[in-house]
């Protein structure tokens, strides 16, 4: 029986290792999709700009097929997890800024001793970022 993969098993297969950036990265995904709506044309490509270089950028290469080779991801270095999304030839314009509250989540302590407790910790924070309110994980704002 062939099963096929979730898009969270191929977003992780495509990025090599799990972590809390990638999940991040995943729901941001998941929200812009639903924001934007369907594709307003065959032709249209979705073109994110992120405002920081992470782990989380791989799951739109993935997810939003908006993928770096073809100049559909870009990042204008700021240091911040703002994330803007697009569909070339429209106007509208999805912004999502990660609530700092988040951001502290994203870091797993370098106090832990064993690989164990790393992976609990890694474990804890991804399933933090996938299952907290909306509301407090990020702000949305439609141009
Ligand atoms: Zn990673």
């Amino acid at each position: 029986m062939c099963v096929e993969k979730t898009p969270w098993e191929q977003v992780i297969d495509f990025h090599g290792h799990t972590c809390p950036e990638i999940a991040l990265g995943y729901r941001v995904a998941q929200i812009a999709m639903r924001e934007l709506g369907i594709k307003p044309t065959p032709s249209a490509e979705l073109k994110v700009t992120a405002q920081t270089h992470s782990c989380a950028l791989d799951a739109f290469q993935v997810l939003n097929h908006a993928t770096y080779g073809r100049g559909a991801l870009i990042v204008e270095e700021q240091g911040q997890h703002n994330y803007m999304f697009e569909y070339t030839g429209t106007t509208v314009r999805v912004f999502i800024t990660i609530n700092p509250e988040i951001l502290d989540h994203l870091v797993i302590p370098k106090d832990l001793s064993s690989r164990r407790e790393v992976q609990n910790a890694t474990l804890e924070a991804i399933q933090f970022l996938l299952s907290s309110e909306e509301s407090m994980f990020c702000s949305i704002q439609k141009e």
